[in-house]
């Protein structure tokens, strides 16, 4: 019985008995982002288990805005650095690249 982690096609060893798939998401998503709001299938094949993690497609950015990332569902404020503002004001979400839903471009 043997457990296999595949990544958009792609084979990884099993990190460990002790690691759950949970788990390996997320040492994954640490490299590729993307994995972070991936959807995993399992499915038995004979004896092993297989896991597999498909990143979502079409949905990037969809419902970012502004201050919160709808693709990693999280808050990061309206300000912070000035990458983080550079990107905003050019309409995209400064944690997955995405295009925001609506820019707000009060000047005030
Ligand atoms: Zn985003």
């Amino acid at each position: 019985m043997a457990r296999k982690f595949i990544v958009d096609g792609t084979e990884y060893p099993d990190p460990g008995a002790n690691v759950t798939p949970e788990q390996f998401r997320q040492t994954m998503a640490v490299f590729k982002a993307e994995l972070s709001n991936a959807d995993m299938t399992t499915e038995t094949v004979g004896e092993d288990t297989i896991y597999r993690f498909k990143k979502r497609v079409g949905t990037k950015g969809a419902d970012c805005r502004l201050g919160y990332c709808a693709t990693q569902k999280l808050n990061y404020g309206g300000g912070g650095s000035l990458a983080t503002k550079g990107k905003l004001e050019k309409g995209i979400c400064p944690i997955c690249g995405g295009k925001l839903s609506q820019s707000t471009n009060s000047k005030g």
